[in-house]
C-alpha cells in the first residue's frame, strides 16, 4: 500500500515541492489548508490536482487532532509558519503561536492519535507516525562558529527565529519522552521560482524583470552586506524526504556550505538580464532589521555522510531560473503576487 504524507504549509513554497517528491515517490498526499476561501488553497488545488486537501489550521488543536484522524497519515511534515522575519516583529505573538506553539499541536496530534500516553515514555512507544519539522539556520541568528553545524549553539535575533528555536527543541524533546520518530531539518536559505515575493532573492528576481521589461526603474533594498547560504527548494525538499526514511531520527543541518552577500546575489541578478546593478538598486534605511543575522552558512557534512544528500542546483543556475521565470511570467501578463510562477 501507498504511505500516506500529510503536509502543513501546502500552499507554501516548500510545501508544493515536497509534495511533487513525495507523488513521484507513490506516495499519497495530503495537504492541511486553512482558511474559508483561502485562495492559494484554490491555486493549489489547481496546480498539485493528486493533492487531497484536509482543513486545519496551527492555531486549532482540535483541528489538528481531526486532520491526523481523517488521514492516518505515515509521515507528517509540519511546514507550516509564520515564515518571514520582518512579520515576526510585526506580528511577534501570532509567530510565536503559529511558527512555536503550532509545533507542540501538531505533536500532541500525533501522540494523541497514535496513543501515547504521558506515563508510557520511552523509545519505540510512539506509535508509527514518523514527524518532520521544519527548522530554521535563523535559531543560529548571531553565530559563534562558521560554519555552522548540527551542535552549533542558537542565537536567534528576531521573533521567528525565538518562536523555530522552540519548535526545535519540542521536536527533540517529544523523541526523547515519548521515543516518537521526530526530526528537525535546520535548513538555511532555499529559494525558487515559487518562493514568496518578499523574500530578498524574489524581490530581486521580480525587481530585474520589471526594470529589464520597462516597467520599473529601481530596486529598493536593505541591507546589501548581509551573507546568507542560498539553495534550490527543490534540492532541500529531497533532504526531508531523507530525513523521515531513515533507520534512525536525528537532526540535520542542510545548506550548501556557500556564503553570499545580498550584494552579489544583487550583482548576479542584473548581471543575468544584461544589466548594470549600480544604475537600479537603491539602498533604504528603513528596510534593515531591529536586529540583522550577518552570516549564516552550513556544514552539510552529516548530512551528506548519512543520508547520502547533496544540493545539485548551483548559486549562479538558481539565480537565473529566478530571473528567467519571473521574465516569463511578466511577459506573460501574470500577477506574481496572485500566481508566483507556479510551477
Ligand atoms: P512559505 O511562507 O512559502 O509557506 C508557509 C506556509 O505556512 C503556507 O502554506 C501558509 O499557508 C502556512 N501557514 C501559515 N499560517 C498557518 C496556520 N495558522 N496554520 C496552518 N498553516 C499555516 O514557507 P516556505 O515554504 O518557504 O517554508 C516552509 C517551512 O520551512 C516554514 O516553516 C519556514 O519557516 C521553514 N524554513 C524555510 C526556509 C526557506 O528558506 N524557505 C529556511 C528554513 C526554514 P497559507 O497559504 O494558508 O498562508
Ligand atoms: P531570511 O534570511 O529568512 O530573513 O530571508 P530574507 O530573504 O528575507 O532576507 C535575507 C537577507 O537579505 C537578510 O539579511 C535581509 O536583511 C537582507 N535584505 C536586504 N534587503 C532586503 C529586502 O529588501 N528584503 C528582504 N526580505 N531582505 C533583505
Amino acid at each position: 500500500m501507498a504511505r500516506r504524507a500529510l503536509i502543513t504549509g501546502i500552499t507554501g513554497q516548500d510545501g508544493s515541492y515536497l509534495a511533487e517528491h513525495l507523488l513521484e515517490q507513490g506516495y499519497e498526499v495530503w495537504g492541511l489548508a486553512r482558511g474559508q476561501a483561502n485562495p492559494r488553497v484554490s491555486r493549489m488545488r489547481k496546480l498539485l490536482a493528486d493533492v487531497r486537501v484536509v482543513r486545519g489550521d496551527l492555531l486549532d488543536q482540535g483541528s489538528l487532532i481531526s486532520a491526523v484522524e481523517r488521514v492516518q497519515p505515515d509521515e507528517v511534515y509540519n511546514l507550516g509558519a509564520i515564515s518571514f522575519v520582518p512579520m515576526s516583529w510585526e506580528q511577534a505573538e501570532l509567530t510565536a503561536e503559529v511558527t512555536g506553539m503550532g509545533v507542540l499541536r501538531m505533536l500532541e496530534a500525533i501522540r494523541v492519535c497514535s496513543g501515547v500516553s504521558r506515563g508510557g515514555g520511552g523509545a519505540g512507544s510512539s506509535g508509527q507516525i514518523r514527524f518532520y519539522q521544519a527548522s530554521s539556520s535563523e535559531m543560529f541568528g548571531q553565530v559563534s562558529e562558521t560554519p555552522q553545524t548540527e551542535s552549533t549553539a542558537f542565537h536567534p535575533r528576531s521573533p521567528y527565529g525565538v518562536a523555530k528555536a522552540y519548535g526545535h527543541f519540542l521536536t527533540q524533546n517529544y523523541r526523547e519522552s515519548y521515543g516518537m520518530f521526530a526530526v528537525s531539518g535546520i535548513l538555511f536559505n532555499h529559494e525558487s521560482p515559487r518562493r514568496g515575493a518578499e523574500f530578498v532573492t524574489r524581490k530581486v528576481s521580480l525587481g530585474v524583470a520589471r526594470i529589464k521589461l520597462g516597467l520599473a526603474t529601481q530596486l529598493r533594498l536593505g541591507n546589501l552586506e548581509a551573507r546568507r547560504d542560498w539553495g534550490f527548494a527543490g534540492d532541500y525538499v529531497k533532504a526531508m524526504h531523507l530525513m523521515l526514511r531513515a533507520a534512525t531520527p536525528e537532526d540535520y543541518v542542510i545548506g550548501t556550505g556557500r556564503m553570499k552577500s545580498v550584494r552579489e546575489l544583487v550583482e548576479a541578478a542584473f548581471a543575468a538580464a544584461g544589466l548594470d546593478w549600480e544604475r537600479h538598486v537603491v539602498t533604504d534605511q528603513a528596510l534593515h532589521r531591529p536586529a540583522e543575522v550577518d552570516l549564516l552558512c552550513a556544514d552539510p557534512k552529516k548530512a551528506r555522510a548519512q543520508l547520502g544528500w547533496e544540493p545539485k542546483v548551483s548559486f549562479d543556475e538558481l539565480v537565473a531560473m529566478m530571473v528567467d521565470s519571473d521574465l516569463r511570467l511578466l511577459t506573460d501578463g501574470g500577477d506574481p503576487d496572485q500566481d508566483s510562477s507556479w510551477p
